[in-house]
């Protein structure tokens, strides 16, 4: 079930940091960004044009300065995402810029202070304290992974084997869309826990990246988090909402050199931006809006974002900028993405009762594991009153009625089974002091009361590792409404809600602002009356100016065109140069193929090879298909009837003759034809009794077939060497399927 909301577009705001020291010590000139906060605008200036040149605005949902603080993208950008992820819709914020621009700043920051905080410890905050004061008829579970995508895999951080472990496989259901097979996911009870997972997982990240370089610039960090919430609906029952947040930081946006390499390190620059490129094809395709096709499937990055991006998700992106003048041109790059994403319309919805939520599987394996440590103790419990002799007189349905009578029951039956034992003690006493028994009888009698002794510790044992289990299971769930009295809590909430309006006020009052910026232009003309000639010249001058206005703004467009395109013929010639690359690649793979491997055995490879799609890799088939492997292996060739293998007529007329007891096996020869005829060297040699195979192939007294054909097959002494040599060859011809 799923409510259907109208479509929303994506929210992009833009982030620019301060200049730092480095940048700062190379000159005055000062930033090239310039940001109008109350219009959510930014202006860039270009330090190679000449002074005239208009500079290039941008309009955004949002536009926060070297001097935002973070609290500020949070409370503005951030909150009401999160508010929506807890109301069971799916979230995702992704940062995008330039390597050194603020992605991990923004959405990290600097866990210690609480200034610093990026958006990822905001929201954990957000989220558990949310829990803490919500309605106590509402449960919840938290879970949280974290991945990472490098070279095109995709990589557990939470896996402890994280190094070695194989890269992971995206599948897709029909329900929750693409997930990650296998993937860790940990229940988190607290803010703690889920900073520890997130510790792990960067820890992780920091590994690797002493192991490669520039690893966290080209690797894109996905940090999920999904919180599942029941709640009683109107209809009485438990319904679970599902809200899923992705919180991403992407690889650095720049251009990798992608030229003048080879082999392996083409392969890992092909790679390296291949989300990342597949990423803008996938929102230039969803901007556009015209084109059917949306490349998702070209990479795992936009695979795993399908949601995100045009689907059921609440989408925020945050550009960062750097306002140094030598990086303009991915400053612009950065913008103009941004700027394209601005058109994503995506249709939230919020998830209701999936037939994947973990939270019922919960509720039902807490449910059993309850019934069935309440049935323990009600019998215990029971056997206990009839030990005391009281009658029993209750029904079933008062059983589990109040927390008192609960606790009441629990310890009836820790009374009954220390009552057992005391009782047991007394009757084994009592069988000991007994003078009249046997020692036989008496024996047995105190083995019957061990035993039954050793029952009830058993089954002590059993109910209290079922009580174990029934509390950690239980503790996971998260219940709301603890801390709903409390008054301080409540004064806080109430600041936040204020800060939250406040907040809310500054984004609206921007983007009035924005449309009043737009309508001014517009409305010019209808203003516009004559009464009289002076009004007229003012009017036309007024006209004037907005067709400068319009002048300029055309340039600037015309400008714009001009970027694009050349930008186009930048990409297009590094395409090429890829291409070329990689087409040199494939010829050297090619000579060696044609060269080095023998064309039967390439054929057989080719034919194993199939293309998994999923893996996008090339895979071998096996050998033989596991079902059929005895039928093909045992199969006899049909040139081999009555014979255990293929055999030459040669070796048939041999052995039915019995002339040489080599050809009373079957035997196989392979002979070539020498047509020179015999010299006296060889007649010597062929009348020489006894003489050895390897002094047959001697190089120096002759060439090799005949000679080769003779050491395989000695030939009868009555059948002379040449007639010998004619017959076999007519023999191969007649059964080319006996060579081996
Ligand atoms: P990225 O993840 O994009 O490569 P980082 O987040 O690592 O970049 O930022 C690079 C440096 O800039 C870090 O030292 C960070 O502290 C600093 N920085 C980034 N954004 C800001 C900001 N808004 N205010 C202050 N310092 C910032
Ligand atoms: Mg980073």
């Amino acid at each position: 079930m799923s409510k259907i909301k109208s479509s929303e577009s994506v929210k992009v705001v833009v982030r620019c940091r301060p200049l730092n020291r480095k940048e700062e010590s190379h000159g005055p000139a000062g930033g090239i960004v310039r940001m109008d906060l109350g219009l959510g605008q930014v202006i860039l200036r270009n330090p190679r044009a000449p002074v005239s040149e208009p500079q290039k605005t941008f309009t955004f949902d949002g536009v926060y300065d070297a001097s935002s603080k973070q609290r500020d993208l949070y409370d503005e950008s951030v909150r009401p995402l999160i508010d929506s992820v807890l109301e069971g819709f799916n979230g995702t914020i992704f940062a995008y810029g330039q390597t050194g621009t603020g992605k991990t700043y923004t959405m990290q920051g600097a866990w210690m202070d609480p200034e610093k905080r990026g958006v990822i410890p905001n929201a954990f905050d957000h989220i558990f304290t949310h829990i803490s004061r919500s309605q106590s008829d509402r449960q919840y579970l938290v879970r949280a992974s974290y991945l990472e995508i490098y070279l095109e895999e995709v990589r557990d951080l939470l896996d402890p084997n994280h190094a070695t472990a194989r890269a992971l496989e995206l599948r897709e259901s029909p329900e929750t869309g693409v997930y990650v097979r296998d993937l860790t996911s940990c229940v988190c009870k607290s803010i703690k826990e889920i900073e520890e997972v997130m510790n792990v997982g960067n820890q992780a990240r920091a590994v690797a990246a002493t192991d490669m370089n520039e690893h966290s610039s080209r690797s894109h960090a996905l940090f999920l988090i999904t919180v599942e919430c029941s709640q009683p609906g109107p209809d009485g029952r438990k319904h679970i909402r599902v809200g899923r947040l992705n919180l991403v930081d992407l690889a650095g946006s720049e251009r990798q050199a992608k030229t003048g390499v080879q082999g392996e390190r083409l392969k890992e620059a092909a790679k390296i931006n291949l989300s990342l490129s597949a990423l803008g094809n996938v929102i230039s395709a969803l901007a556009d809006g015209r084109s059917g096709h949306v490349p998702y499937r070209d990479s795992k990055l936009t695979r795993l974002l399908q949601d995100s991006l045009g689907g059921n998700a609440k989408t925020v992106m945050v550009a960062t900028l750097g306002p140094a003048p030598q990086h303009y041109d991915e400053t612009l790059t950065t913008l103009r993405y941004a700027n394209r994403a601005k058109n994503i319309q995506n249709q939230p919805r919020v998830n209701e009762d999936p037939k994947d939520a973990l939270l019922r599987e919960f509720q039902t394996e807490i449910a059993r594991l309850r019934a069935q440590l309440n049935h323990r103790k009600w019998s215990s419990k029971q056997k206990k009153e009839q030990v005391e002799g009281e009658s029993w007189e209750r029904d079933e349905d008062e059983e589990t009625e109040g927390e008192d009578e609960e606790l009441e029951v629990e310890k009836d039956a820790e009374d009954y089974v220390k009552l057992q034992e005391q009782r047991l003690e007394r009757e084994k006493e009592a069988i000991r002091d007994d003078r009249f028994m046997l020692a036989e009888e008496k024996q047995k009698l105190l083995g019957e009361k061990e035993r039954m002794m050793g029952d009830l510790r058993k089954e002590q044992e059993a109910t209290e590792q079922l009580t174990a289990k029934y509390k950690a299971m239980e503790s996971k769930l998260l219940v709301g409404g603890k801390n709903i009295m409390d008054h301080t809590n409540e004064q806080q909430k109430m600041l936040e809600m204020k800060q939250q309006e406040i907040a809310d006020q500054t984004r609206t009052e921007r983007e009035m602002q924005q449309q009043m910026f737009v309508q001014d232009e517009e409305t010019v003309e209808l203003r516009e009356t004559f009464t009289s000639l002076q009004q007229e010249v003012e009017a036309k001058t007024k006209k004037l100016k907005k067709y400068l206005k319009l002048y300029a703004k055309l340039q600037c467009i015309k400008a714009e065109i001009q970027d694009v395109n050349d930008e186009h013929v930048r990409s297009r010639q590094e395409l090429e140069q890829t291409q070329n690359e990689l087409t040199r690649e494939l010829k050297f793979k090619y000579l060696i193929i044609e060269n080095f491997i023998p064309p039967e055995e390439k054929n057989k490879i080719m034919n194993r090879l199939t293309f998994d799609t999923e893996e996008d890799q090339w895979k071998f088939q096996p050998l033989v298909p596991a079902e059929s492997k005895s039928s093909q292996m045992k199969k006899r060739p049909s040139s081999a009837v009555g014979y255990k293998r293929p055999i030459s007529q040669y070796a048939r007329v041999a052995i039915a003759m019995g002339a040489h007891s080599r050809y009373r096996a079957e035997n196989i020869m392979f002979l070539e034809l020498d047509m020179t005829p015999p010299n006296t060297a060889s007649l010597e040699r062929s009348t020489e009794p006894n003489q050895s195979t390897s002094g047959d192939n001697s190089p120096t007294k002759e060439r090799g077939g005949v000679r080769k054909s003779r050491s395989w097959c000695q030939t009868p002494k009555s059948i002379t060497s040449s007639s010998s040599n004619v017959s076999l060859a007519a023999c191969h011809a007649a059964t080319p399927t006996a060579a081996q």
